[in-house]
């Protein structure tokens, strides 16, 4: 395999293209494919929104589609299927709560045990991914210029403490894991309310701004406005079907099913 067919590239539209990385080859666990990699095009700058689980190079593949524009790179949060790229390219940026997260080798030593064949390309690093050579720290407000297009940071925590959206003048809402059809990691029960704050955060831009589409991390897309208040009901519902949490332990979680079949939650243990 090769990064040309572990990645499977598209063309949403003339300014954003969408590099898919299917997550569950590294452990079966995970069930949230594809990963959805975004690489928006400004006239003279390039965003590369997450850099993947690190299985195959994908620099080869952006600088072929961003030309002679620059190009900055993000991490939408630390959790290892978004930044085990990173080392490719010189200067990345994330969070402020997140940059000390993604400085140090990433320690993926959890795989060490899962029964897929592709884990040997995390074994042959003895399970500590290298970092890029600069993090750098985003803000809530931060705006960056592409050129045409402008995109804003949106700090939404809960998911985890650095998680961000970002809304382009151009009307996406890119949700990282922040929202998605799928399963959902959520902090323990007593955090729900800074998940929900982040969720009523992204919900009243849609009352500013009609016809915003929502690309998230994982699974779907575009969504629409449902994809939030779908799952703002869905977490604030568990209280009430809490006695049908089972116990997984891979993820030391709790796990729920949401009776729409939209959500599986993995809530932290206490
Ligand atoms: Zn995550």
């Amino acid at each position: 395999m090769s990064e040309k067919n572990h990645f499977e590239i598209s063309k949403h539209k003339d300014y954003l293209y969408v590099i898919k990385e299917n997550i569950s080859l590294v452990h079966p666990a995970y069930t949230n494919d594809p990963l959805n990699i975004y690489l928006l095009l400004g006239a003279h700058t390039a965003l590369l929104l997450d850099t993947g689980c690190g299985l195959f190079p994908i620099k080869p593949i952006v600088d072929e589609l961003i030309g002679k524009r620059n190009l900055l790179v993000f991490n939408t949060h630390y959790h290892w299927d978004h930044p085990l790229g990173n080392v490719e390219f010189g200067e990345v940026y994330i969070h402020e709560n997140e940059v000390k997260l993604v400085s140090n080798p990433y320690d993926v030593s959890y795989f060490k045990d899962s029964p897929n064949e592709i884990v040997k390309v995390y074994a042959a690093q003895n399970f500590l991914i290298p970092p890029a050579d600069v993090i750098k720290p985003l803000k809530d407000g931060d705006t960056f210029d592409l050129g045409e297009i402008v995109v804003e940071i949106i700090h939404c925590p809960g998911h985890s403490t650095g998680s961000i959206c970002l809304l382009a003048s151009t009307k996406e809402l890119f949700t990282s894991d922040v929202a998605y059809y799928g399963d959902q990691f959520l902090p323990k029960k007593e955090d729900f309310p800074i998940v929900l704050k982040s969720l009523s955060k992204l919900i009243i831009l849609f009352e500013k701004q009609e016809n915003i589409e929502i690309y998230p991390s994982h699974r779907k897309y575009p969504c629409d406005k449902n994809l939030l208040t779908d799952l703002y009901d869905g977490i604030t519902n568990i209280e009430k079907i809490w006695d049908r949490k089972v116990a997984f332990d891979f993820f030391e979680s709790w796990q729920i099913d949401d009776p729409s079949g939209k959500f599986r939650y993995y809530i932290a243990r206490e």
